[in-house]
């Protein structure tokens, strides 16, 4: 329509929407604005005005015609039927060229379906992932899209535009087709569960070794000036330092401590267990979380299942700190290297195309994993394919120099009896990535005795089969 003067347009205006508007509005663009109830856009407007141009709009085609083309519309609505339903309405009102993009946390296997559904009817989709919270909306996003190549030469610009800012870098990019960015946001927020729960893991065993709340909070924020300087640990110590005002104990000690998940990190895990990759720390998180949400189990179990009373061995403590620090670095790493390769197995397996060092630099500034590691990683990948990034030198070398006390943690946290599913989850798997050799070697053995599933051997071509017993 000839009125048209939008150059983006958002759909749904709760936090997310709303924030991302005022961002894209921030940096000149002219931006459209529509929510299906019209009381959001009134109050958005109202709020937001002055930020910037937005044109309301009341219903979709108004939205729709206020667009200039190829017209970009982003929806952040809820995901699902949301998501779905928001498509549909839009769909038939757009035209060959037009792209819409979706924001909010799908699941890639739907950004494929609906990106397959649209090219057909001569519409870009581009399913996109968008973190750093409703601050990051605003502020600045780690942006992952998938889509065509296509679409993005006409949107790239956009969402650069409005995209947190690393080294003069924007945090977007374009990662590769269909479901691409979303399959790569839905990694990051699984690794986003294992870092969290590394991080509670290390405050544990800092409370087991006699270190108040406060006393932690100011050992992250000492560790947030060096290598494991990170938004997650920044917070950690904003968290263990707050103090509740009606009772004056540590806020921390007074939360329920039955940890919840929306299910983006439940997402990694069941596709990591179809792509046949371990994402062991991943998986450890996501469970300790259902785990301490089991009050049934717990309520039988507490005060009737025997064990130490989680006090650790005598040890100096600026030592455990150390250690503590040591072990949540090596850990980490560990997350990151089974979170990347679950991305290079699926890009693998629909010919994605996506570019390891790319997704590490996404992921310095704006959302939610953003750490100083991931320049370091992201410099390693860009070397040259890497089969896993724990032999990356600097990393190799990092994990060689941390080992023991990345150890001594895991041990000792086993004495005292405090949990430490993802420090030890971690180890398990570096010890288990370098081992000459497994034990997966009677694994096929006994697979073989009672399933005649045969074996290969170390010394010969072939696939085996033995008659283990004369009695059967
Ligand atoms: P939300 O609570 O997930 O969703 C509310 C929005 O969805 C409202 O605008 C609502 O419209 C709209 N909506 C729901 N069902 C609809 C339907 N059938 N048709 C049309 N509109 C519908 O909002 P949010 O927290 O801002 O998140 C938006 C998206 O971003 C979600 O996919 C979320 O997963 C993702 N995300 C959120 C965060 C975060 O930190 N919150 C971070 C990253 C990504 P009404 O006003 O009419 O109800």
């Amino acid at each position: 329509s000839t009125s048209a003067t939008a150059n983006i347009g958002v759909i749904g205006l709760a936090v997310m929407g709303s924030n991302l508007a005022r961002n894209l509005a921030r940096h000149g663009h002219t931006v459209a604005v529509f929510n299906r109830t019209h009381a959001r856009t009134l109050a958005h407007l109202e709020a937001h005005r002055a930020e910037g141009a937005f044109v309301g709009a009341e219903t979709v085609e108004e939205f729709v015609d206020s667009l200039i083309r190829p017209r970009r519309v982003i929806i952040m609505v809820q995901a699902g039927p949301g998501t779905d339903a928001v498509i549909d309405q839009l769909a038939p009102l757009l035209e060959e060229g037009d792209i819409i993009v979706d924001g909010g946390n799908a699941h890639f296997e739907d950004t494929r379906r609906r990106e397959a559904r649209l090219r057909e009817i001569g519409l870009q989709f581009v399913g996109t992932g968008i973190s750093g919270g409703e601050v990051g909306a605003l502020e600045g996003p780690s942006i992952m899209p998938g889509g065509s190549a296509e679409s993005y030469a006409a949107l790239g610009p956009i969402l650069e535009s409005i995209a947190a800012q690393v080294d003069g870098e924007p945090c977007c990019a374009h990662l590769g087709p269909d479901g691409a960015g979303h399959f790569v946001k839905m990694v990051h927020n699984g690794i986003e569960y294992a870092d969290m729960q590394f991080i509670a893991e290390a405050y544990d065993v800092l409370s087991a070794a006699g270190l108040t709340a406060a006393e932690a909070a100011e050992v992250f924020r000492e560790w947030n000036t060096g290598e494991l300087d990170s938004f997650l640990i920044e917070i950690t110590a904003e968290v263990l330092d707050q103090v509740d005002a009606t009772t004056g104990r540590p806020l921390v000690e007074l939360i329920v401590d039955a940890a919840e998940q929306k299910g983006t990190g439940r997402w990694t895990v069941q596709t990591a267990l179809e792509l046949g990759v371990p994402v062991s720390t991943i998986a450890e998180s996501v469970f300790a979380r259902s785990a301490s949400g089991d009050r049934t189990v717990r309520e039988a179990s507490r005060g009737v299942l025997t064990g130490p009373d989680r006090t650790l061995p005598a040890v100096d403590r600026q030592q455990l700190v150390d250690d503590v620090r040591d072990a949540l670095w090596s850990s980490k790493v560990v997350a990151y290297a089974q979170g990347l390769e679950q991305i290079r197995k699926a890009s693998d397996e629909y010919h994605w195309g996506v570019d390891i060092a790319t997704v590490a630099r996404l992921w310095r500034g704006g959302c939610i994993i953003r750490a100083r590691l991931l320049k370091q990683i992201s410099e390693e990948y860009a070397v040259g394919r890497l089969a896993t990034l724990l032999v990356a030198p600097s990393i190799q070398a990092g994990l060689a120099e941390r080992q023991g006390a990345w150890r001594r943690v895991v041990a000792a946290a086993a004495t005292a009896g405090v949990p430490v599913p993802g420090f030890s989850s971690a180890l398990a798997y570096y010890d288990t990535v370098r081992a000459e050799r497994l034990p997966a070697a009677l694994v096929q053995g006994l697979r073989d005795n009672f399933g005649a599933h045969t074996y290969g051997r170390i010394d010969r071509e072939g696939a085996f089969h033995t008659l283990w017993s004369a009695d059967r």
